[in-house]
Order: structure tokens, then C-alpha cells, then sequence
């Protein structure tokens, strides 16, 4: 089974991912996380995406091409993956076609995570003081100017990528993701048994929302009896 998580910046695509993936036992394939790698290696790769993330733009399709095309062939992808940030263009879409046609698969669906611009703008700013907080370092482009940025150049040329899969009958899930993570790793988790995944392990915000659903549940006062 082949995956899309498909939303804007902060919209929780990486954690939904995770999510999906340590349900589904295949593995995720963020192109965010792949070109942070890059910078351990100080790799050509690196030098250009640094200077694009920190603008908010999109780093050239060629760069992410090569990363996800070695991906794909690795042996751990035979059984399906869930793809993070990406197809994040027309030709990347274009290009992952030709992949995935060459290997004789197709996407199962794309799940899109609706959140809403006040709440993306809300989670940028509160991930970012949670950081700070933490002492632990922002990421550059979480800068709320380069964040707003992102959100632009999501609309021009992400999102229209959507309207592609829309057009030629991939079927599309749309989450609403403005709650809490445990509601929407739920209706994530749903959304791929609709269209015949089987879960495969209780992933941890299954168990986080048990257990709050445990912790809801009103206790009777002679419970020492029993
Ligand atoms: P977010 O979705 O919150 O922007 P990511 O970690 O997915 O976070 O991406 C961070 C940055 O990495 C993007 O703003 C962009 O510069 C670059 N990037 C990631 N994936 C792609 C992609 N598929 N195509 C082009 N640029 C990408």
C-alpha cells in the first residue's frame, strides 16, 4: 500500500506519518527529514536546499528526486510506504507516476490533513516556544516570516498537486486535523482500513487516547472492595 500524507506546513504530516507507519508496519519516507540529513554530509544536495528552506521556497525536484527514487528501491518499500512532503509539485507528482508505474504500483490514496490557516499559524508559534522552552533549537524555518512563506508557497504549488490525484480518481481521504493528535491519528488509522490496509500494531497515540479514555472513566468510590 502506497500513501500520500498530504497538508500544509505544521498541519502534523510528520507525526501522522510515524503514526501510520508504526500501525501499518511500513515504513515513511519524509523528504524534509532526508534533506536534513543531507547536512551531516555537507553534500552538494545540502549547500542548495539550505538556502530554499530558509526562504520557505520548495528545493529544486531534481534534488528530492534522486532521494526518494534510491528510497523506493530499498527492500523495506517491497510492501508499501507512506510518503511525507512529497509530491510537493506537478513534476514531482509527474515523476513519482513514472516510479511507481516502472514497479507496477499506484498510490492507494492520498490522506490529506485539513487544518485550519489561524490554527497552522497558532501550532508554528507554540512549537516553536515549546522548543525555546525545552532549550532545545527552533528549526530556522519555523521563523514565523519564513513559516508564512511556506504557507504561500504551499497554496501555489502544493496544494494544486491535490487537485491532480482529485482529477484522475485517486482516492482522496480528508482528515480534519484541527483537534488532538490522538482524534486525528484515529481517523488516519480509519481512513486506511477504508481502503484495505490492515493495522498491524496499537501505535503510541492508540494507546495515549486509551489510556485517557481510561482516565475519563469515573471510578466507583468502594473500588478498594472489589
Ligand atoms: P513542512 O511540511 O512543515 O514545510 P518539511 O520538513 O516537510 O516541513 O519540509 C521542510 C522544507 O524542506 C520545505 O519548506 C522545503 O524547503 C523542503 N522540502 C521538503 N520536501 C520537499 C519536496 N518534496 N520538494 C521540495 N522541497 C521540499
Amino acid at each position: 500500500m502506497i500513501f500520500i500524507m498530504f497538508g500544509a506546513p505544521a498541519s502534523g504530516k510528520g507525526t501522522h506519518s510515524a503514526n501510520l507507519s508504526n500501525a501499518l508496519n511500513i515504513p515513511c519516507i519524509s523528504t524534509g527529514d532526508m534533506l536534513r540529513a543531507e547536512e551531516a554530509k555537507d553534500s552538494p544536495i545540502w549547500r542548495i536546499a539550505q538556502s530554499c528552506m530558509s526562504q520557505g521556497k520548495l528545493v529544486p525536484d531534481w534534488s528530492v528526486l534522486s532521494l526518494v527514487c534510491n528510497r523506493i528501491a530499498e527492500q523495506d518499500c517491497n510492501n508499501g510506504f507512506i510518503l511525507d512532503g512529497f509530491p510537493r509539485t506537478k513534476e514531482q507528482k509527474e515523476a513519482l507516476d513514472g516510479m511507481l508505474s516502472a514497479i507496477g504500483k499506484k498510490v492507494t490514496a492520498v490522506i490529506q490533513l485539513d487544518v485550519t490557516q489561524e490554527e497552522l499559524e497558532a501550532r508554528n508559534q507554540s512549537r516553536a516556544a515549546e522548543a525555546r522552552g525545552n532549550g532545545k533549537p527552533t528549526r530556522p524555518d519555523d521563523d514565523p516570516e519564513v513559516f508564512k512563506k511556506r504557507l504561500v508557497t504551499y497554496g501555489e504549488w502544493t496544494a494544486p498537486v491535490l487537485d491532480l490525484y482529485r482529477s484522475e480518481g485517486t482516492k482522496i481521504k480528508v482528515i480534519n486535523a484541527n483537534g488532538k493528535k490522538a482524534d486525528t491519528a484515529h481517523s488516519v488509522n480509519e481512513a486506511a482500513t477504508s481502503v484495505g490496509a490492515t493495522l498491524k500494531a496499537p501505535t503510541v497515540e492508540n494507546l495515549e487516547s486509551v489510556r485517557e479514555l481510561g482516565s475519563r472513566v469515573d471510578k466507583p468510590k468502594d473500588l478498594w472492595m472489589l
